[in-house]
């Protein structure tokens, strides 16, 4: 069962709604800069809508593009109001104990206590951007 409590469950959805919603400006904002306005349109319509399919297909063909690490971090981001949905989220996904509250509103979509990412990152180092 997860340690976090409704409340700690709404400040993380909207720490992480609040993220989301900056980085979509973001890719929108530099789509619109170099022409591209039909993806920013879509970026744009999905910003209220987290299960949009529109948006989906959309990162994907924008994925070759050079806005990379924002993608990255959105599909981070949606992947991680999925695990909401799960009493597993907010656990370690190496050693199971809970991450702090405070961690998950500073980064909700981490997957690893602050020991487990560390070494993770060691061991992965450049293969996976760090944390948030
Ligand atoms: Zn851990």
């Amino acid at each position: 069962m997860s340690h976090l409590q409704p409340e700690d469950l709404n400040n993380i959805r909207n720490a992480l709604q609040t993220r989301r919603e900056a980085l979509l400006k973001q890719v929108a904002a530099a789509l619109e800069e170099s022409g591209q306005t039909q993806y920013a349109e879509v970026l744009g319509r999905a910003s209220g809508d987290s299960s949009d399919e529109a948006l989906a297909v959309t990162l994907g063909d924008l994925s070759a593009a050079r806005l990379d690490h924002e993608i990255r971090q959105l599909r981070e981001l949606d992947a991680a109001l999925r695990r909401m949905e799960s009493p597993d989220y907010g656990l370690c996904q190496d050693c199971g104990a809970p991450i702090p509250v405070a961690r998950l509103v500073a980064n909700p979509a981490a997957v690893r206590c602050v020991a487990c990412q560390a070494l993770h990152e060691k061991t992965y180092a450049g293969q996976e951007h760090g944390s948030i």
